[in-house]
């Protein structure tokens, strides 16, 4: 189902993006949990992590070769975070994948 990330990778609503590519868009949190706040978001479709299917495994790959770029790029490589929230009960509110990246540095 579409959810706000869909439209910001439409372009449908303006974003902060940060790095994009054929599969990947990476933009600023809205509200920021951290000096460096970033979501990372695959351009597919999935809900949440329990919905993974075997051909989705190279891209949770690429997410995470992404993040590992962005934080090089960004001077934080030892000292960030990364997580998934999965489910409501989590804290999961867009059910859309993304990757949190945050760094108080
Ligand atoms: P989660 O709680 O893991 O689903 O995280 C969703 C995140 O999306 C939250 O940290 C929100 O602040 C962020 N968010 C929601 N809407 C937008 C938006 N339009 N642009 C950027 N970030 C957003």
């Amino acid at each position: 189902m579409a959810t706000i990330f869909t439209k910001i990778i439409s372009r449908e609503i303006p974003s902060d993006i940060v790095y994009e590519d054929e599969k990947i868009i990476v933009i600023k949190d809205i509200n920021p949990q951290a000096k460096t706040h970033l979501l990372i978001i695959p351009k597919k479709e999935i809900a949440t992590i329990n919905d993974l299917m075997p051909e989705d495994r190279e891209l949770i790959a690429d997410m995470f070769f992404v993040a590992k770029k962005i934080a090089k790029d960004l001077n934080i490589s030892e000292w960030y975070k990364l997580h998934f929230n999965v489910w409501e009960k989590w804290w999961q509110e867009v059910m859309h994948i993304h990757l949190h990246l945050l760094s108080n540095i």
